[in-house]
Formats: C-alpha cells, sequence, structure tokens
C-alpha cells in the first residue's frame, strides 16, 4: 500500500503487527538519525537499523514495551557515540539494573554512552551511564520543563505528556522543527534592512530558550541604518514570517480512558497528520479495558472525532482477538477525512521449530563462532 505522508524529514515506519508489541520508528532523513517508540520485541529488526538509533523513547515498562532494551543495548554497546533515552520516573532506576545484569570487563574506549532521563511532569533528571567505565552511573541534573518538548536535533523534535495506565505512561508528538521563512515583502514593510541578525533571527526561533542576549536588528531611518534592540523574538516572527504547518506523529500506547488523559492527549495531539494509537479491546470488552486502563475501540472512536489525523493506525489490540481482528476494523468508525490504515496480523518472524532444521545438514556445516 502506498500512501503520500506530508513529512519533509521524518520517515516513520512500523515495525510491528496488529497483534505484535508496537515499535515505532521514525528516521530522520537527512540526519540518518533514527528516532525508536516502545522497545518490546524488536530482535527482528536489523543491526543497521538499530545501530543508527539516537534516541529511545518509553511510554513505560511493562515488559511488551521495554524487554527489548537488551537486544538494543546488544547492538549499540560498543558504538562510539552517545544514545539519549526518554522515559516515565524511574526507567533510569530499570536501565542501570539491566546493565548492572552482564560483566564489562572487556570494555573499550570508544563504546557508547546512554543518557537517561526521568521524565516527570515539572522536570526531567538525567544521567549518564559510560561504556569505557563499564556502565556506572553519573548524575547529570535536573532541569526544569518550560514546555512539553523533551528532545530536539537539527530537524525534528519530541514532545511528551504524562498519561495514566496505573503506571505513568508517556504519549508522544515527534514533529519537524519550526523553521522560519521570512516573508521579504513584510520585512520592508517594516523598514527592517536583511543582515545576518536575520540568521540568529531564525536559529533562536528554532531553538527557542537557548539564547536569552538582547537581539540587534536593523532597521532603515532617515538618518540610515540603524540597529535596534528586539524586545520579543516571537512577535517579529509572526509579524515577518511566512505561515507554515508542522507536520507531527502522534504516538498513544496504553493508557485508560479517564478525562485526564483525554484532556492532556487532545492539548498534545491535536492536528497531528498521523495517529498511531493502541486499542486493546473491543467495545463489548470495554469493562475490561476499564479494569486494566486500556482503550476499546468506542474510546478509540470518540479520541478520533477529537483530533481528526489525516491517517490513521490503530495497534496493540490483545493477542486474545487472535481469529477475530477482522471485528475491530469493522468497529473503529474514523471521521471523514481520516483514512485507517491497516497492518498485518503479525510481521516478528514465527518461532523455529526442531523439526523444521534438517539437523543431519547442520551438524555437517563450518561452525561459526558466534560474535
Ligand atoms: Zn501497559
Amino acid at each position: 500500500m502506498s500512501i503520500q505522508l506530508p513529512f519533509r524529514h521524518l520517515e516513520p515506519t512500523f515495525f510491528a503487527g496488529l497483534l505484535d508489541d508496537p515499535v515505532l520508528l521514525v528516521r530522520v532523513r537527512q540526519l540518518g538519525s533514527n528516532l525508536l517508540f516502545d522497545c518490546g520485541q524488536i530482535h527482528h529488526l536489523a543491526k543497521r537499523v538499530l545501530t543508527a538509533v539516537d534516541a529511545v523513547f518509553i511510554s513505560h515498562a511493562h515488559m511488551d514495551h521495554w524487554m527489548g532494551i537488551d537486544t538494543l543495548i546488544r547492538h549499540l554497546h560498543a558504538t562510539p557515540k552517545i544514545v539519549d533515552l526518554f522515559g516515565p520516573p524511574g526507567i533510569t532506576d530499570k536501565l542501570e539494573h539491566h546493565l548492572a545484569g552482564y560483566d564489562w570487563n572487556l570494555a573499550e574506549e570508544n563504546w557508547c554512552r546512554f543518557r537517561v532521563h526521568d521524565v516527570h511532569p515539572q522536570e526531567i533528571i538525567s544521567s549518564i551511564f559510560s561504556g569505557p567505565e563499564g556502565f556506572l552511573r553519573q548524575p547529570l541534573g535536573r532541569r526544569a520543563r518550560n514546555d512539553r518538548v523533551i528532545f530536539r536535533n537539527r530537524l525534528s523534535q519530541v514532545a511528551a505528556e504524562t498519561c495514566d495506565h496505573r503506571v505513568p505512561s508517556l504519549i508522544f508528538r515527534i514533529e519537524e522543527r519550526p523553521q522560519l521563512r521570512i516573508d521579504t515583502q513584510k520585512l520592508a514593510e517594516q523598514n527592517l534592512v536583511p543582515g545576518p541578525w536575520l540568521k540568529e533571527l531564525k536559529y533562536r526561533y528554532s531553538h527557542p530558550g537557548t539564547d536569552t542576549k538582547p537581539l540587534l536588528i536593523q532597521r532603515s531611518t532617515p538618518a540610515g541604518t540603524e540597529e535596534f534592540p528586539l524586545e520579543d523574538i516571537a512577535e517579529l516572527c509572526r509579524q515577518i514570517g511566512q505561515p507554515q504547518d508542522h507536520p507531527g506523529i502522534g504516538y498513544i500506547s496504553d493508557i485508560g480512558y479517564t478525562a485526564s488523559n483525554r484532556r492532556r492527549i487532545s492539548s498534545l495531539l491535536k492536528g497531528v497528520n498521523l495517529l498511531l494509537c493502541e486499542c486493546t479491546f473491543l467495545r463489548a470488552a470495554k469493562e475490561k479495558a476499564r479494569v486494566s486502563c486500556h482503550l476499546c475501540s468506542d474510546d478509540v472512536n470518540q479520541l478520533l472525532d477529537k483530533l481528526r489525523p489525516t491517517f490513521f493506525l490503530p495497534m496493540h489490540l490483545s493477542k486474545t482477538y487472535n481469529r477475530r481482528s477482522r471485528e475491530l476494523y469493522r468497529e473503529l468508525e474514523p471521521p471523514p477525512g481520516t483514512r485507517m490504515l491497516e497492518l498485518p496480523l503479525h510481521i516478528t518472524p514465527a518461532p523455529l521449530r526442531a523439526e523444521m532444521l534438517d539437523w543431519q545438514e547442520f551438524s555437517e556445516s563450518p561452525c561459526q563462532d558466534d560474535q
């Protein structure tokens, strides 16, 4: 199936079937950088996909969203780079336990570093686990959250909100970073003179909060070109910028259908172009959904009606519906303008059974050392 997504830099791939553990990979094309959302079964992802992962975002640490972290560590640990990992409070302790479960006496100077961030509603507390030092934990400090954005690279950003799933569960909005495009006519109307200050203005627009020094802008006056300190960067950008949309992806993993979760979803994910949303139960099992703090098809229909994404991918259906998955697509009713995408039941490889192997041939082939 070929669909036209509105992203310039983001390339989302969902590496799971409808009944598999959810795994979303977003490639930021020009940077060759992969962002990984949830990390349950990931053994089927190619090494080159995993070694290009620069940041990991964990919704919550139930096994089906987290147990693949060992596979990720296995592929990344000897790669010379820093990998950021974001999750709900406690994720740093959990990673520490995983890392402490192995011997690292052969660590080398060029091994990777995991920079891990506990995302609280009001602050982020960070630590680093350095490969060359055997992945011992070192605190990096805490920073207050001024907005919902938890991660930025040159072309994309990820915002998070904390929802409730009987444990904190993060939902994410992944979007291309806003770039300021100048409308030269509006610039002239304000008597502003183009110069190097425009480059600085564009940088500060895309990196809010990084520089608080006054920016000097150039304006033509009857006495010639003069410099003025700029008071309000956001206001000037509104006045001289060309309007643009910032295409985005919404990712809702396990959450309950509570009023506060609904408020948080609406405020974080309004206007996303592609929404991936768990739908664990059919409507007849609404009570089960309430008890386990998951969504059922009726809940998802109501969320869709509010969010109106262009594309919608239901995911993470309970394995108990193995033979009844078509019912899910019959119960989901996307509003006009929203196109629903369908997944195969499984994309993870089926397990090998002993009788499938030809032991005779196997024992005669040359022995290959494990790496
Ligand atoms: Zn869960």
